[in-house]
């Protein structure tokens, strides 16, 4: 069966003792509640703060993950990182394809898709995010390109390595803006998911994928988004960074 997951993007945020002393404050809730903890609680910081925050979390129950790799095992890609240097400090998770890097560093689906195969080939639980603009939305063409997103990026993998990665389908219009999609608009894209999820692998494959929410999601909204069935948790960007927003949201999960 599938996990519940929430999940921090810090983004390019925080420094490494500000780093420090959030992962202490969220500690302070897993550590106490680690065998009733109803989800599992990942965060996602800076490159340079990776190796604090693996010894900061060992043992608290909080797992972490990079924000991106590169594609290629190495070689003249100056300012990338690759999956060995992450497995070398035993980071074994990493966020692929968030909207800002789509944006911002021009990752497309295609090269999406390499960076999916060689870090499922490292061994890592790729969080693969997609989404539409508000364009996209209001146009009606957003099943489309959440379809797309994914067929591309994802539809390479075999059922096996299907199984291990985590979606988040995370609205663009609602990142970061206030913004929250609705729970019924966001389960109405988590079941077309995992509906295009059962047709490509079966239904075994579709519910054992985690489909976490992102997009604005905060103490107030978290309940009542994650009490929808295909909503698995979510991945959660500004309120990741105050350890009593995180941990409420947390607590929303179990
Ligand atoms: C994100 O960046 O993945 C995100 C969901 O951000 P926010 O929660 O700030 O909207």
């Amino acid at each position: 069966m599938r996990k519940k997951i929430v999940a921090g993007n810090w983004k390019m945020n925080l420094n490494t003792k500000e780093a420090k002393k959030l992962i202490k404050g969220i500690a302070k809730y897993t550590e106490k509640h680690k065998k009733d903890l109803g989800c599992k609680v990942i965060i996602a910081p800076s490159f340079t703060n990776l190796t604090v925050a693996k010894k900061q979390a060992s043992g608290t129950g909080i797992k972490v993950a990079a924000q991106n790799m590169h594609q290629e095992d190495n070689g003249a890609y100056t300012g990338e990182i690759s999956a060995d240097m992450l497995k070398s400090i035993k980071v074994r998770k990493v966020i692929l394809g968030h909207s800002e890097r789509r944006q911002y560093f021009g990752e497309t689906d295609e090269l999406l898709a390499q960076k999916v195969r060689k870090a499922v080939d490292a061994g890592f639980q790729v969080i693969f995010c997609n989404g539409e603009t508000l364009e996209q939305r209001k146009d009606g063409s957003y099943f489309n390109v959440v379809t797309e997103q994914t067929q591309k990026a994802l539809f390479g993998l075999s059922a096996e390595e299907m199984k291990k990665v985590v979606i988040a389908y995370e609205p663009v219009w609602a990142i970061g803006t206030g913004e929250t999609a609705t729970a019924d608009q966001a389960q109405e894209i988590h079941a077309h998911l995992r509906k295009i999820l059962a047709d490509q692998y079966g239904q075994e494959v579709a519910d054992s994928v985690s489909i976490l929410y992102g997009g604005s999601v905060k103490p107030a909204n978290a309940q009542e988004i994650f009490s929808k069935p295909d909503v698995d948790g979510g991945l959660i960007g500004g309120a990741a960074l105050k350890a009593e927003d995180f941990i409420e949201i947390i607590k929303a999960c179990n």
